[in-house]
């Protein structure tokens, strides 16, 4: 049987002098790149460099090794078609049987913390997929190697038949693949991650596929439905898969959905803030100067509905703001910490969910920072895939279309309104004043409806509209979702406008004595 030749270049050079040594022991010829060359020629091994194999040095840091005809050549012939045999001698090129490579460590490189770009790039391998490819696609002339896991199994066959099995060489080709398509799922998103949103709403959306499993639970959304979270292999900073439950029962499905929905929001605020989440709705939103404030000003605005809610804070929770929230039913209470206190306050009360989150570096500005890139949806049989709605609006953005122009207050309060409405589904229609909700209308077919429904949940709670702002998340296609907000007293609108009747609506704000402003951007949430 002709002689085989083996092409080794392992970046963990685990196992390998060993496996060369058997190899060698097996009569196998060896090549090799530099640092594996120089160990394995150290451990009195006779082996030939892949510059002398092919006649052109390894240049440019590394990053052009093996890339070379004579080594692809060798690896990709395929060794029963006369016409590949044949190009194979005019070009003096000799066949490659066996190749084992690990690749740069990446992953393990972008792990390290401070670990910069520049790092990360040169980590990133080229030749060596491209080698672990072009053996893996002729799997039935070359054995692929890209774990030291496999090295005694092959061996074994080697050593009983001379060569390796179809099913094993089949076994490891489709490693070989796995580990290529898993080395690039971890480029893509350490980079993805790394990407500025600016980007990221300039060109086409991508999915971004490599996640991890990070707990089963224990079903989910109904008891007959099994579920699991995922995250990101890469998750954004202060995001709510980075953070730690500090007590409480295990968190389910429908609780992870509504902390999601509350820390994202209570993120969108720079002061103080306090988010109240049910059935991933807010029923109470409010900004103060101290959490407890914020808390207690949330959940004026629907009591009945933040009984077994889940409450967020962008602030520390203290003794004060603990000792109120406790005084309620509550699911799941999340912050960027909790004080001493608090946890002594919560200690007594094992249900509850506790849940430590960083803010994103940078503070709630630029926000964009800390939310997920991406927004999947799954539809029948297939994924729908959006970057994220994160669009900042600042005040410089608004177009006031009414005679009337809004004060600096009511400005404060439509900019406060108008971030609420963000994340309540559509149609949304948002009462605010002094700071916070005054009734939410959500989820509704039709945004007369929800503006209905949240001037009678203001009226149930006890609270006055009179002189509310009002955010739209979309534009009124008429003037009667309009008159609700006038009837109800309302005194300021934001809304995206657009509507075909634009004219009409702001019209009828004249008429009413409102004042309009425009935000051009709409914030659909279904
Ligand atoms: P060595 O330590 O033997 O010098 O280098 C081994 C590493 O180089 C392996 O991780 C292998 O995947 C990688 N490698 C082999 N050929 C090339 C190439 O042409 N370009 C780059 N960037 N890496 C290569």
């Amino acid at each position: 049987m002709a002689q085989l030749t083996a092409l080794i270049s392992v970046s963990d050079k685990t196992g390998i002098v060993d496996f060369a040594k058997a190899l060698h022991a097996l009569d196998v010829k060896l090549l090799s790149t530099g640092g594996t060359a120089k160990l394995l020629a150290d451990a009195g091994l006779p082996v030939t460099e892949v510059a002398d194999h092919t006649g052109f040095p390894e240049m440019l840091d590394g990053r052009v090794k093996t890339l070379h005809p004579k080594i692809h050549g060798g690896l990709l012939a395929r060794r029963e078609v006369p016409e590949h045999v044949k190009a194979l001698q005019d070009h003096g090129i000799a066949t490659i049987d066996i190749l084992a490579v690990n690749l740069y460590p990446f992953e393990a490189t972008v792990a390290k913390p401070g670990c910069t770009l520049e790092d990360a790039i040169e980590n990133i391998d080229i030749g060596g997929p491209a080698m672990v490819r072009s053996a893996a696609k002729n799997w039935k002339d070359v054995t692929v190697l890209t774990d030291a896991q496999q090295y005694a199994q092959v061996l074994e066959e080697l050593k009983a038949h001379g060569k390796t099995s179809d099913r094993t060489r089949f076994a490891c080709s489709v490693a070989a693949f796995n580990r290529i398509a898993q080395y690039d799922a971890a480029i893509s998103n350490y980079l993805s991650a790394r990407q500025d949103d600016g980007a990221l709403s300039e060109y086409p959306a991508q999915l971004n596929s490599s996640f991890i499993k990070v707990q089963d639970l224990r079903y989910g959304e109904n008891s007959h439905q099994t579920a699991a979270l995922y995250r990101d292999l890469f998750p954004a900073p202060g995001s709510l898969v980075t953070g730690k439950q500090l007590q409480g029962k295990e968190l389910s499905y429908n609780n992870i959905a509504d902390a999601d929905a509350a820390w994202e929001c209570v993120k969108s605020f720079d002061t103080p803030a306090c988010v109240i989440i049910k059935h991933a709705n807010p029923c109470g939103v409010a900004v103060a100067a101290t959490a407890v404030e914020a808390y207690s000003k949330a959940f004026k605005t629907d009591p009945t509905s933040a009984f077994g809610g889940i409450i967020a804070f962008n602030r520390e929770v203290d003794g004060a703001a603990a000792q109120l929230v406790a005084k309620q039913f509550v699911e799941v209470l999340m912050a960027p910490s909790f004080s001493e206190e608090a946890r002594q306050i919560f200690a007594s009360k094992a249900n509850v969910r506790l849940l430590e989150i960083a803010l994103p570096p940078g503070g709630a500005r630029p926000w964009d920072q800390g939310r997920n890139a991406q927004d999947v949806k799954r539809v029948g049989s297939g994924l729908l895939v959006q970057t994220a709605d994160n669009h900042f609006l600042s005040k410089a953005d608004l177009k006031v279309v009414t005679t009337l122009q809004p004060s600096a207050q009511q400005l404060e309060d439509l900019m406060f309104a108008w971030t609420v409405a963000q994340y309540v589904k559509s149609n949304a229609i948002v009462f605010c004043g002094d700071g916070m909700t005054l009734g939410v209308g959500a989820g509704q077919m039709s945004r007369i409806d929800s503006a209905r429904i949240a001037s009678i949940k203001a009226e149930n709670a006890g609270l006055t509209l009179k002189g509310a702002a009002v955010a739209s998340d979309a534009f009124f296609p008429f003037r009667d979702g309009l008159d609700v907000l006038a009837d109800a007293g309302a005194s300021c609108v934001i809304q995206p406008g657009g509507s075909m009747r634009d004219d009409e609506v702001i019209a009828a704000a004249n008429e009413r004595g409102i004042a309009m402003v425009f935000t051009g951007v709409r914030h659909f949430r279904h």
